[in-house]
Parts: structure tokens; C-alpha cells; sequence
């Protein structure tokens, strides 16, 4: 049976998929039109700061990419930038929900190399040392089988050529963040990640990895335990970015480091 299916392969070759879109085509990888549009991506304005896409224009006329989002203008971050391969809708919204929800982890692999196209030439992520991803709950990781951002992390770490190291630990389950506001995020993650190896991170440039920035307040967290465990500088890529309003506030404030 094995000879014959192979014979039926070989006379009628399977058809390949773009991992994004499902459309047929010759070759593995993102097809040629969904590698466009996520090019045409990169060239709208977002979030100096947290790399969210902006909603509409913003007011203030764009110098280079120095404007920040409202959450960011306020809050302050503890990281120097997040960036995403695209925002979170359509495509990359799919497929970041078929690599959590479906276990389908192949699609890790393309969607690393998305955000690696996105920041291959940013000076910031060029300094990176080293790769941490945003971990789950012990529980959730016991529910879902594997971290999706330790998948995107491993894509990156190899492309990028630095270290991937696990160290983050995420020790008790958090209720989603959606339909909190900013003080109820604050404290909703208050406490939730610590470092398992300080050493592994002290006076680094530290990478996180997660799937998705919706309000940035995860990476904010993670990157405020890193901070304050001796990571000299923290830098966040997700594989898509939620959108937000620009406020029109010059970058330089909204660091916290
Ligand atoms: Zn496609
Ligand atoms: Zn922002």
C-alpha cells in the first residue's frame, strides 16, 4: 500500500499551501501575496514604543517613526521597543489562532520568519544577547501541550543566531486582560513572572518573544522583571500587534529605562 501511495505521489505531486492564506502554489513557504501585503505592513506608522499599528494617522506629523501610542505616551515601558511581523487581523490573527488553538506548529516556523524580516534591520534588535520567551502557566502549559512563544522564540533564536533561554516563569494563571483597565492590568499581572536563572540575564540585552501585543501590558510586565533582575536593556518582538490611537506626545518620554 506504502509503494503504491507513493506512486500516486509521485504521478500526482500533492499541492502546497501557503501557510497563511491556503491558496495553492509550486513552493513551501508564504505565498509571494501574502509576503507583499506583510511588507505594505511595515511601511504603516506605529507605536515608536510598543510597535502597536495605529488606528488612524497620527496628528502629529510622523518624524521618522517618533510617536507613541497613548498607553505608551502615560505608562511608560520597561522595554526600549516591541515590534510585530503585522497587525493582529486577517491572516496573521488566523494564523496565530491556529498555531495556539490547533497545535498547528508548523506554522511557528513561517511566522518567526515573518518577524525576522521585520527587524532584521532595526539597530535595536541587532544587540540582542538573548532570546527569553514570554512562558505560560504551569497549568496552561499542561492544557495546551507546548508555549506557541517558545516555538516563534526557537524560529528566531536560529535565524537571529543567539541563545534561546527559557529562563522566564510565569508562577500562577492570570484571567485575560481584556476589559481591564490600565490599574487592573497592573494588577491582574502583578507578580506573575520571575526569572528562574538571574545569571542567565544579568547586564544582557534581552529579546522576549510572545505571540501577540494587545495592550502591551504582558511584555511591560515580563520586561519590568527582567529589568529589575539585572537585564541591562529589553527589546520585544510578537508575531502580530494589536492597533491603538497615537497620542501626540514627542518619543524620548514613555521610557522607563
Ligand atoms: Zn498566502
Ligand atoms: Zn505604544
Amino acid at each position: 500500500m506504502k509503494l503504491i501511495a507513493g506512486l500516486i505521489d509521485l504521478l500526482f505531486p500533492p499541492r502546497l499551501a501557503c501557510p497563511l492564506c491556503g491558496s495553492p502554489q509550486e513552493d513551501i513557504g508564504v505565498c509571494p501575496g501574502c509576503l507583499n501585503k506583510i511588507a505594505g505592513y511595515r511601511r504603516e506608522p506605529v507605536c515608536f514604543r510598543c510597535g502597536r499599528y495605529f488606528q488612524r494617522p497620527p496628528e502629529a506629523p510622523v518624524m521618522d517613526e517618533a510617536v507613541l501610542c497613548r498607553d505608551c505616551a502615560v505608562e511608560g515601558r520597561f522595554f526600549q521597543q516591541a515590534r510585530a511581523a503585522g497587525p493582529y487581523q486577517e491572516e496573521l490573527r488566523d494564523a496565530v489562532q491556529r498555531l495556539k488553538y490547533t497545535g498547528r506548529k508548523g506554522l511557528a516556523a513561517h511566522l518567526s520568519g515573518l518577524m525576522f524580516q521585520a527587524v532584521e534591520n532595526n539597530p535595536y534588535y541587532i544587540m540582542a544577547q538573548v532570546i527569553a520567551p514570554v512562558p505560560l502557566s504551569p497549568e496552561r502549559l499542561r492544557q495546551r501541550g507546548f508555549n506557541q512563544s517558545e516555538l516563534l522564540a526557537f524560529g528566531l533564536a536560529e535565524k537571529m543566531k543567539i541563545p534561546l533561554l527559557p529562563v522566564l516563569r510565569k508562577i500562577r494563571e492570570t484571567p485575560p486582560q481584556t476589559g481591564l483597565d490600565r490599574a487592573g492590568r497592573e494588577a491582574n499581572l502583578a507578580g506573575a513572572f520571575r526569572i528562574g536563572d538571574p545569571g542567565a540575564v544579568r547586564g544582557k540585552t534581552v529579546l522576549v518573544v510572545d505571540d501577540v501585543v494587545t495592550t502591551g501590558s504582558t511584555l511591560n510586565n515580563v520586561s519590568e522583571t527582567l529589568v529589575r533582575g539585572g537585564a541591562a536593556t529589553v527589546i520585544c518582538i510578537a508575531a502580530a500587534a494589536g492597533r491603538t490611537f497615537p497620542a501626540a506626545v514627542p518619543a524620548g518620554a514613555g521610557s522607563k529605562k
